[in-house]
């Protein structure tokens, strides 16, 4: 552990309550440090109202922490034009996703239109995007879905192939960020330079907020989405931000009800913490951490490491994996393993990874990390791996 290492791992208190376990799930959601507690405490315990047009200080006071985290979502992005561009807070990825494909793409598709899928993705930036096209057929509106090519040696996007199904009436792309099975960075600031200035490019960013630095500016999309709850702060606290598309922000209907205004609070104290934590440096950690498990791994001859095959070709480097090591075993069952792995006090995502239908379908075993967890975490997980061979 280094002195950075333990001072933030100090900050969350169910880590460190727990010094026999090792939470290494990160990406199916984070721990959450003391001071986005403090700020949920707070926020009940002193100014708990619904937002809106109040007479009276807790209404106002949410109110404006609404309007305040909006703002702190887009400096937090990287946004180029915060005046002109829309944050909308959902539940988390999978209902952000959902709301830009039903509320916003239904809409925009015209006929012999068409779109590119990531099948190999999260399931959860897929079906949105067959669902919309359904419901446009069904009204007579066709649309043609290409796939999402991807680079067999480094499973991120295959640029090149995609140049090859773009058509002027590609009008709309889905991407991920940061991969949440293979843990590689996609490579989604490509894209735009294949698909041209007026192809809508959305971008899934589950994996990559709150874990690196996220910019729409430079990777050029329209749409980003995310989950608080893999950023440090609540479960239901995510958001959809939108530039302007061709000088209109998204409206989506119905968005009206009551916020969710303690996840966004919530969100907001999770973002200066990582402000302050400083993003470049926990991606600098947790791509390290990865890389140890994976070097690790390598060594161990009954594991395969999931994905990106060519880089796991003796003596090649390892690839730089964003904190997520998918692994699995020759002869034990993913699942199994992650019993093993508990009575050894080591919490993993075991099977079922919610891979989109060109995804994998072998069981195994996910290890993610943030910047609470340690080198001898991951040395400790490997001795007990090694038993087992
Ligand atoms: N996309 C990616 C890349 C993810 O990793 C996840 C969560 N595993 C989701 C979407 C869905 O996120 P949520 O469950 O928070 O809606």
């Amino acid at each position: 552990m280094t002195a950075w290492n333990s001072a933030l791992r100090a900050q969350f208190p169910i880590v460190t309550g727990h010094p026999e376990l090792a939470y290494l799930d990160s990406a199916a959601t984070t721990q959450k440090p003391q001071a986005v507690l403090d700020t949920v405490q707070e926020y009940l315990t002193t100014s708990n109202a619904n937002a809106g047009r109040g007479t009276y200080p807790w209404a106002n006071r949410t109110t404006s922490l609404i309007e305040e985290t909006r703002e702190r979502v887009k400096a937090f992005l990287d946004d180029p034009d915060p005046d002109t561009s829309a944050v909308h807070f959902v539940s988390g990825t999978t209902e952000g996703l959902r709301r830009v494909a039903l509320d916003w793409l239904t809409r925009e598709l015209r006929d012999g239109d068409e779109i590119v899928v990531p099948f190999a993705d999260h399931e959860a930036n897929a079906s949105p995007w067959l669902e919309a096209v359904e419901s446009l057929a069904r009204q007579g509106t066709r649309i043609t879905v290409q796939e999402m090519p991807y680079q067999a040696s480094s499973g991120d996007y295959d640029t090149d192939g995609l140049a090859g199904l773009v058509s002027p009436r590609t009008r709309f792309v889905a991407a991920t960020h940061v991969h949440h099975v293979y843990g590689g960075d996609m490579n989604v600031h490509r894209i735009r330079r294949v698909v041209g200035p007026d192809a809508v490019i959305c971008l899934d960013a589950a994996q990559s907020v709150g874990h690196l630095p996220v910019s729409v500016k430079e990777l050029d999309v329209d749409f980003a989405v995310f989950s608080g709850h893999k950023a440090l702060a609540l479960p239901g606290s995510g958001a959809v931000w939108s530039r302007g598309v061709r000088g209109t922000p998204f409206a989506p209907r119905g968005w009206s009800g009551t916020p969710n205004t303690v996840g966004v609070a919530s969100l907001g104290a999770a973002l200066d913490w990582l402000d302050r934590a400083g993003l470049e440096r926990i991606e600098r950690w947790t791509v390290g951490l990865a890389a140890r498990l994976t070097e690790g791994l390598r060594a161990l001859a009954p594991y395969e490491v999931v994905g990106c095959q060519l880089s796991l070709a003796e003596h090649s480097p390892v690839q730089q994996r964003h904190g997520i090591v998918t692994f699995r075993h020759r002869d034990v069952h993913a699942v199994d393993l992650g019993f093993i792995l508990f009575s050894h006090g080591f919490m993993v995502r075991a099977d079922g990874l919610c891979q989109g239908r060109a995804g994998e379908n072998r069981s195994s075993v996910r290890v993610s990390v943030h910047a609470y967890n340690t080198r001898h975490e991951v040395d400790r997980l490997l001795e007990v791996l090694a038993g087992l061979t």
